[in-house]
């Protein structure tokens, strides 16, 4: 009896251990069937410059890539939810190495015009000007996520506006290059990914390049890189470029060069000279790279014709107006005293008003000034940059920025630049958006597609892919990117956001690597 008692209770145990066992892998089979998502069908992009492999399968689990590979050799998970991709193109989401979404992020926080271009990742902290403190700014950015990750630069004229003041229009002091000197080391410990400077604004301007050199020692010692919008991007182009290689060969650290252009024509049709300088110091051993914006016009005040600020001066007038091609090249976007003027040519109000281009600048600018687009720079320069292997793709816009770069540039790139030109392969073209900033970033797990990187996915069509954004319209959304995701899951769907907001805060660890250097003295 007592025997039967115990055998009873050992199949009992067994039967709520099978049947526990039961409940357990229907419970898992649905946790497998939220965590697997397989995309099959696809011609597959790396990232890396392979060209494309077709009928893909690449399967997501939680926020990273386990597999990808031809159909025959990766096997889609039984309970997997399965996208049928045929047609489509899949990559690695697109990183933007040159972003001004930091206000932007805030009002739509599901980032509409940049998912909508396949970008996932966006490097923020440009032209000198950053949030800051830095690790209030990333830790404010992870209690309210964001569809996109995100990382920053530690900005030069920030460090300097909170050192000098107002008083910036001059040299700093030693003593006030070591304030600054502590305020980049707090953002570089914060998690910066380097210095960013913006030598032909306002506040940079006046900095001299031995400021600069000190503040950039100070990133390279954290394994940061110098990215600059450099001192001039007008006829002192070669001068500014080589400025920049100066600073990473003294400072002893990578040198990104932001938004490359020859954007007067002066110095039009000069890639050769330009990428010589770089190439130069690549040969030295400089590890020096560049982004470029798929876009041959700028958007900025008209004051910035006349550099001289004589605005009155109709010989200083005529000079700035040749810079850039003539009158022909500005156009009217905004123009309070005359709203009749906008979106006409210089040169078209003129003759309506019969009077020069000079004096229709002047009296423009004596009514207020007005905002303008100038075709300043050429396509072939564009594109001989392009051609480039260490220039990368970015946009130089963000989310509410009113040019249309602002939501365009990505798949401007693919779609006139690549189908529509076809100078520029495809696979080569999203390795400039993928690899190639990540790895200038040092992003180990993100910009190649590959098992055990982050899910971070861009799905689009190769024959629709679209920039549709205009000066006069530069929120458009652009057409062919079909679906993305972010760390595994989905921020944009056939024309529309999820309201997803798997975005990631990327901190750069300090010391991870360059450690040699931290040895180094600090001066
Ligand atoms: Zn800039």
């Amino acid at each position: 009896m007592k025997r039967q008692l115990v055998s009873f209770l050992c199949l009992s145990v067994v039967a709520l251990t099978s049947l526990g066992q039961a409940f357990q892998s229907a419970d898992s089979g649905r946790r497998v069937k939220d965590q697997f998502l397989a995309i099959t069908g696809a011609a597959l992009i790396d990232g890396l410059g392979s060209v494309p492999l077709q009928d893909a399968v690449v399967v997501v689990a939680g926020d990273r890539i386990r597999a990808a590979g031809p159909r025959r050799s990766v096997a889609v998970p039984p309970h997997a939810r399965v996208i049928d991709a045929r047609g489509l193109i899949i990559a690695p989401g697109f990183i933007d190495m040159h972003n001004h979404s930091e206000r932007g992020l805030d009002a739509d926080p599901a980032a509409a015009t940049q998912v909508s271009q396949g970008i996932t990742t966006v490097a923020l902290g440009q032209d000198g000007g950053s949030e800051f403190p830095i690790a209030e700014y990333l830790s404010k950015r992870e209690r309210s996520p964001v569809a996109l990750n995100l990382l920053t630069f530690v900005g030069h004229a920030t460090v300097r506006l909170k050192v000098l003041g107002q008083d910036i229009n001059r040299r700093a002091t030693t003593a006030e290059i070591e304030q600054m000197s502590g305020l980049v080391e707090q953002g570089m410990r914060d998690g910066a990914y380097g210095l960013s400077t913006g030598l032909e604004y306002e506040t940079g301007k006046p900095a001299t390049t031995a400021e600069v050199i000190a503040l950039a020692r100070v990133a390279g010692r954290y394994g940061g890189i110098y990215v600059s919008h450099i001192r001039d991007e007008a006829d002192q182009t070669m001068e500014a470029l080589a400025e920049a290689v100066r600073i990473g060969e003294t400072a002893r650290l990578p040198v990104h060069i932001s938004h490359i252009k020859l954007g007067t024509v002066g110095v039009w049709g000069r890639v050769p000279q330009a990428a010589e300088i770089v190439n130069g110091a690549r040969r030295r051993g400089l590890d020096v790279t560049a982004d470029c914006y798929p876009y041959t016009a700028w958007l900025s005040t008209i004051k910035v014709l006349v550099s001289s600020d004589r605005h009155d001066d109709p010989a200083d007038v005529a000079r700035g107006l040749a810079d850039v091609g003539g009158a022909s090249n500005v156009t009217v976007v905004e123009c309070e005293a005359h709203p009749d003027y906008e979106f006409k040519t210089l040169d078209a109000i003129a003759r309506e008003q019969r009077q020069t281009p000079v004096e229709m600048y002047m009296r423009i600018v004596r009514d207020g000034g007005a905002i303008i687009v100038c075709r300043s720079m050429r396509e072939e320069d564009v594109r001989a940059f392009y051609t480039q292997p260490w220039v990368m793709v970015s946009s130089d816009g963000g989310i509410g920025i009113s040019h249309p770069r602002a939501a365009g540039s990505f798949p401007r790139v693919l779609g006139r630049y690549v189908r529509e030109q076809r100078w520029l392969k495809l696979e080569e073209a999203v390795r400039k958006m993928t690899s190639l900033p990540a790895a200038r970033l040092g992003l180990k797990d993100r910009g190649v597609i590959r098992a055990g990187m982050k899910a971070d996915l861009v799905l689009f069509d190769a024959r629709r892919v679209n920039d549709r954004s205009t000066f006069k319209e530069p929120g458009l959304i652009a057409s062919g990117v079909s679906r993305v995701f972010v760390n595994g899951t989905e921020v944009w769907r056939d024309g529309a956001v999820t309201g997803n907001k798997p975005g990631r805060v990327l901190r750069h660890r300090p010391g991870r690597f360059r450690r040699a250097h931290m040895k180094s003295p600090a001066s």
